[in-house]
């Protein structure tokens, strides 16, 4: 944009100048500020005189580095997990007791925090996936294959048998809530299911139970598994909804499923969820609705969670403890999960001939003893490696390279 002399514009001398002005001045207004932010670290009582001078001079500054710190209080408040003790633990589930035993029809939604006595790590807990891959560390997916329905989970499929919860809504992809004996039809896993990979060239869409997970060569954008449909031929895919990512599948979402349960819910418990992607589901919320028509919202986290000023009550505690209180109260024995009796493995399509090398990971097997899979016979042994499967943080971590593995 060369600029002709009998333009009236600027000269590039002036322009240089405007250009070094400019930057002279940031440069001061970032030396008074970290001049302001060190004097208001001193107690007021240590502060010369000179220093008092500087803070009145330069009230805009004052003001804008408090804000800034009150801004980061609150964030590291709402990152803290917070404990109710015993006695309050036990007061408040009694309410939320008596709220199931009035509820007409009660909705559940869970998070991944009703999966971390699975081993299965959460994603903004302390120890979580997200806050972990933010520290530039990995996660070891030694735990994932070995985890199994926690209490919790037992408990939310007993309470569905004895008619008290008529439907789950899932963010989990770990498929817990399908091997606790959930019906389908009682259950949405709104972001997915990591032993199902689906044909949807085929009308209706073919499903494939595996007894692993599916999603080691699946990412953002890239569903295709590797393996193919024995109908038409066709490459499966993952079930997994990413983070950005629209999902559209029937199965396992159910998304008509969740919609309906929130419309008939008059009571909503939440365990284990930051609520921070569930809330953006509008029609989970009924938030429509005025305000004393939406159903009653019980939240059990540990996290602060954007939903609390709504809860009718907030209880801070592990899911697990407060099922099994909450299993008290209710006069109910809690449950105990039996790998014999998992639906996963009627539910499970053998794979071809052929197809065993089609993946690495550990396969779920009926009996102790009987476990641990026959992948790779012969070849190299996998080394206990970062989670590079599909179904979170795949993409993720910039940092983190993965040598690709070619399947025979
Ligand atoms: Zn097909």
């Amino acid at each position: 944009m060369a600029e002709g002399p009998d333009t009236g514009g600027p000269s590039r001398a002036e322009r240089k100048a405007f250009e070094k002005a400019k930057i002279l001045q940031r440069e001061s207004e970032r030396n008074i500020f970290r001049l302001v932010g060190r004097v208001l670290k001193k107690p007021e009582a240590e502060r010369t005189e000179e220093e008092a001078a500087v803070l009145a001079r330069h009230r805009d500054t004052v003001d804008e580095l408090c804000r800034r710190q009150v801004r980061r209080n609150v964030l590291k408040r709402k990152q803290e997990e917070v404990f109710d003790d015993a006695e309050e633990l036990r007061c408040k589930v009694r309410q939320l007791a008596s709220a199931i035993k009035q509820a007409n029809h009660l909705v559940v939604y869970t998070g991944a925090g009703i999966s971390t006595a699975a081993s299965i790590p959460d994603y903004r807990g302390p120890n979580g996936v997200w806050t972990q891959l933010q520290k530039g560390r990995t996660v070891s997916s030694s735990d994932l294959s070995k985890a199994e329905p926690t209490l919790t989970h037992m408990c939310i499929k007993m309470l569905h048998k004895e008619k008290m919860v008529k439907h789950v809504v899932s963010q989990n992809c770990d498929g817990l809530h399908l091997r606790s004996g959930l019906p389908r039809d009682a259950l949405s896993e709104l972001h997915g299911n990591m032993f199902i990979e689906v044909c949807t060239s085929c009308s209706p869409v073919m499903e494939y139970v595996r007894l692993f997970d599916v999603t080691e060569r699946t990412s953002l954008h890239r569903h295709g598994t590797g393996r193919r449909c024995s109908h038409c031929g066709s490459e499966l895919r993952d079930t997994i909804v990413h983070f950005g990512e629209r999902g559209t599948l029937e199965q396992p979402l159910n998304w008509r499923g969740a919609a309906e349960a929130a419309k008939m819910a008059d009571v909503i418990l939440c365990l284990g969820s930051s609520l921070k992607v569930l809330k953006k589901y509008a029609c989970l919320w009924c938030m429509n609705r005025p305000v004393g028509k939406r159903p009653k919202l019980y939240i059990v986290n540990l996290q602060w969670t954007p939903k609390d000023d709504l809860a009718v009550l907030k209880i801070n505690g592990n899911c697990d403890d407060v099922m099994s209180l909450l299993m008290k109260e209710l006069n109910f024995q809690v449950p105990v999960y039996d790998r014999v009796e998992d639906p996963i493995f009627s539910l499970a399509t053998p794979l071809r001939p052929g197809e065993d090398e089609s993946h690495t990971r550990e396969v779920i097997a009926p009996l102790d003893g009987q476990r641990n899979c026959p992948v790779n016979p012969g070849g190299p042994a996998e080394e206990p490696t970062a989670v590079q499967g599909g179904w979170f943080g795949r993409g993720y971590g910039k940092g983190r390279k993965k040598k690709k593995k070619t399947v025979a």
